[in-house]
């Protein structure tokens, strides 16, 4: 029997949100067929050493990399809904009188993909539970550019996000291999590639 107040529904990450939007398949692998893959390549071990020393320098900075003049930042925080099933942690929250901004850091310079969006769209969805006001906006850092992006939350872009956890559990529910991404290219760097037999 589940205890009171528990969800019924399979818990995912953000991690498994932004998966999902790079290549639905990838979150059904994880997740309905069990194949766990954490490589930790040095190219990783260097990204998350450089994660931590912007964690470092962001408590001494000032809020304008975000435009803004005044905001309570707490890093690295554990966000949980039970409503949505859904967990992350993120890197850091400016919690405001009236809104709460979510914040990524990103050890890239390639600009935001669709997949980071809708990641920080489920941040922005946990964060406004977590700190009980809005989350109007969100930003992604660019650790080698020193420079912050910012990008809306949209009603649509709310409901994209709980379309596609609805999509994951129904893959992993269903036991059904959703469609790979078109984009082709992705597939040349996947780790899922011998798993996928029609992208040989
Ligand atoms: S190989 Fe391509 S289709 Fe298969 S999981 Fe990776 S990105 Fe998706």
């Amino acid at each position: 029997m589940m205890p009171p107040g528990a969800s019924r529904l399979l818990p995912l990450t953000v991690s498994d949100v932004r998966q999902f939007v790079y290549c639905p398949r990838i979150p059904y692998f994880r997740l309905g067929l069990r194949l766990l893959h954490r490589f930790v390549t040095s190219a990783m071990r260097e990204g998350q050493a450089e994660h931590a020393r912007t964690e470092a320098l962001e408590e001494r900075r000032s809020l304008r990399a975000y435009g803004l003049t005044d905001g309570e930042r707490h890093f690295d925080v554990a966000l949980h809904s039970e409503g949505l099933a859904l967990g992350g942690r993120l890197d850091m929250a400016i919690v405001r009188a009236g809104e709460v901004v979510p914040v990524e850091f990103k050890n890239s310079r390639e600009g935001l993909g669709l997949n980071h969006k809708y990641q920080l769209t489920a941040y922005a969805m946990l964060a406004e539970e977590r700190f009980e006001r809005p989350a109007r906006r969100a930003f992604v850092y660019f650790i080698p550019l020193k420079r912050a992006q910012q990008v809306e939350i949209t009603p649509a872009m709310r409901g994209y996000t709980r379309r596609v956890l609805g999509a994951i559990r129904d893959a992993v529910a269903q036991e059904r291999m959703p469609a790979g991404t078109r984009a082709l290219n992705r597939c040349r760097v996947c780790e899922f590639l011998p798993y996928c037999n029609d992208r040989w």
